[in-house]
């Protein structure tokens, strides 16, 4: 198994060398490292991208030496990665970031919608907020805008607003519908993501079940990822994704299928 999604130092994850023990340890054939990057123009974003560590497009240099130098110390693939904040309307900009790039894959995540982030910490029933149903709604149109966009050869954690109690079990079947059905066009390949963690310990995986359904149905093909930020998150999460594979008879696409789907970027020849 090739775990496509950890992160590491160069955003908010650990050192590479402890990381790459840990992923080892796990049995991984591979593990890419996707850290966190934003190339947004809109203030409220680009005033908190040193808070948030997604200024990677300032550092992917100095991690591509550091990776190009542990290869030979690990019986692993290591796959230089990145997860790039997706915003609509950002495309060209996300795009030639890219291009000049020259990752081995990309990840594209929507991380926000408007001026608040989907994530658990954020509190929408707050005066002033969006009410959740438009959040949902706006978080859904932008995954979908994603798929279609082509930027990126893996979309991460495709349902993560399902983590957050406000928003969970918001979504309507016709909202599943056109994601899945936006997947199944694209050569985007969705990940099932182990990152988020039930009130019981245990991996609580992305797509959750319904969506997951619907996007295999359609025979869209999967990516797995850890999310794993620290090196003792890697074990309990790879055998998390190793049971979800085995029990919606999940193949993941290898790194070399990956590179031939690619996205909409010129690819390197073969
Ligand atoms: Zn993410
Ligand atoms: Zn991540």
């Amino acid at each position: 198994m090739h775990d496509y999604h950890a992160h590491s130092v160069y955003s908010d994850g650990g050192h590479l060398g402890p990381m790459l023990d840990a992923a080892a340890e796990a049995g991984l054939e591979g593990v890419g490292f996707a850290d966190h990057c934003s190339v947004t123009r809109d203030d409220h974003w680009v005033a908190k991208r040193d808070r948030y560590a997604r200024h990677f497009d300032l550092t992917y240099e100095r991690r591509r030496d550091a990776i190009e130098r542990l290869r030979g110390e690990y019986d692993l693939a290591v796959h230089d990665a990145v997860e790039v904040d997706y915003e609509p309307g950002s495309e060209d900009r996300i795009a030639a970031f890219l291009d000049e790039a020259g990752f081995d894959y990309a990840l594209g995540s929507v991380h926000y919608v408007g001026r608040h982030t989907v994530f658990s910490f954020e509190d929408f029933s707050t005066p002033g907020t969006p009410a959740p149903e438009t959040v949902v709604a706006d978080y859904y149109d932008a995954v979908v805008a994603l798929a279609s966009s082509e930027l990126f050869e893996i979309a991460a954690h495709v349902d993560v607003i399902e983590a957050h109690p406000q928003l969970a079990g918001r979504r309507t079947d016709e909202q599943v519908r056109r994601v899945a059905d936006a997947f199944a066009a694209s050569r985007t390949v969705p990940e099932v993501n182990a990152k988020r963690t039930t009130r019981d310990g245990e991996p609580d995986l992305h797509p959750t079940d319904d969506l997951l359904r619907a996007l295999r149905d359609r025979g869209v093909r999967f990516t797995v990822g850890t999310d794993a930020h620290r090196p003792g998150e890697f074990a309990e999460r790879v055998d998390a994704l190793a049971r979800v594979c085995d029990t919606y008879d999940i193949e993941p696409v290898s790194p070399a299928d990956l590179r031939r789907r690619g996205g909409s970027r010129p690819r390197p020849a073969e």
